[in-house]
């Protein structure tokens, strides 16, 4: 038996019933899944794009019951940089992609059952309490679902945020964006972080990575409107999606929104099947910097590139031009936020800066190992 049919027989043994929310059942036993913006229609013994959801004689099975990694971060690597300053976050992940990107950063948990190479496994099979309490014990305020794509995984996530958010922990996601209303909607009662890459502003590129376009973007401005915090990430890719006219559109956009919207631009290296273009310069996202501001964006970032990009990783008041937080890749050095407002000249900063539970946890700047 292949490596990669074991696999698939060891995920299918962990798996939950899809939400009544992301499901619809045809008479003929298919099912219809609302997880995400592919809205799979998937016959008996068949699974959807994502490969991890799957069709079980008229009910459709969905990931739970295992991680394939957790940690504890910073929430600066996550990126969310106006949620708790240099706090922590547990952050787990499952397996599998809705994407196929050619220069996936986690591919080697992303592309499971996608491409042999993607050696993943579960790395501990779990309860959601049990992943709650870890975050109790090491007493950090957030947990994010990250590394895979996390709208697949969704009734997974929402079991855990259920636990979480009764403890006052904020919970959110770190996703590709490509979301429907519906799972949205599922969503929101218990999570309220939400960073979204928003890979490229071109449907076409869209559409070579895995995805729609529309979907991503519908689901931005739906996030916002539905007061999930919202952090856009775009990975600045050489040749890809570095164009002025894109980033511009990309930063426009963005602002149309909301010009609250932190944008993270951060920087490529060669990774998975992408072994050109070189890595992004530092020129390249001090153009994008400047692109963003231009746009009317209040707070742009350059990211992967520490201690490469001038003044461009610390937070500003947008009113009186106060540095706010300083730090240095996930370090945060210095935080003078008063509450959520600038001490200088009192302009309320956007983002999600009181803790609702426990108080933050202080983050050295490096990830850390998280045991059950
Ligand atoms: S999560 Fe997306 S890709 Fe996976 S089965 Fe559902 S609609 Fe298809």
């Amino acid at each position: 038996m292949s490596r990669r049919a074991t696999l698939r027989e060891l995920l299918y043994d962990h798996t939950i019933p899809a939400a009544r929310e992301l499901v619809t059942v045809e008479p003929d036993r298919s099912v219809r899944c609302s997880a995400c913006g592919h809205r799979c229609h998937i016959r008996p013994d068949k699974s959807g794009i994502c490969l991890m959801r799957f069709n079980r004689d008229g009910e459709l099975r969905v990931p739970g019951g295992y991680v394939a990694g957790l940690a504890i971060d910073p929430i600066e690597k996550k990126p969310f940089y106006h949620v708790l300053p240099g706090s922590e976050a547990l952050s787990f992940g499952m397996l599998g992609c809705n994407f196929h990107c050619k220069f996936c950063q986690n591919w080697v948990s992303s592309q499971a059952l996608r491409d042999d190479r993607a050696v993943s496994e579960p790395s501990q099979y779990c309860t959601p309490e049990q992943i709650v309490q870890a975050a109790l014990d090491h007493e950090v305020p957030i947990i994010t679902s990250t590394y895979n794509e996390p709208l697949i995984t969704s009734e997974w996530s929402a079991e855990i945020f259920r636990l979480a958010s009764a403890e006052g922990i904020l919970c959110g996601y770190v996703s590709n964006g490509h979301g429907t209303p519906e799972v949205i909607e599922f969503l929101r009662p218990h999570m309220s972080l939400f960073n979204i890459d928003l890979k490229c502003f071109d449907a076409d590129n869209y559409r070579e990575l895995g995805g729609r376009f529309e979907a991503v973007t519908d689901t931005i401005r739906r996030a916002h409107e539905m007061d999930f915090w919202v952090e856009v990430v775009t990975l600045v890719v050489p040749g890809f999606n570095d164009g002025d006219d894109e980033l511009k559109r990309t930063a426009e956009f963005i602002a149309s929104v909301s010009e609250d919207i932190p944008w993270h631009c951060t920087a490529y290296r060669p990774m998975y099947k992408s072994t050109e273009p070189k890595s992004t310069p530092p020129s390249t996202l001090a153009r994008a910097y400047e692109l963003g501001k231009a746009a009317g964006l209040k707070h742009v970032y350059s990211g992967n590139l520490p201690g490469l990009v001038g003044e461009t990783e610390h937070t500003y008041c947008p009113s009186c031009k106060a540095r706010l937080v300083e730090r240095r890749g996930f370090y945060v050095s210095s935080c003078r936020l008063v509450g959520e407002a600038c001490p200088d000249c009192g302009m309320r900063i956007a983002g999600r800066f009181e803790p609702k539970g426990q108080g933050p946890s202080r983050s050295s700047g490096v990830p850390r190992p998280a045991g059950l």
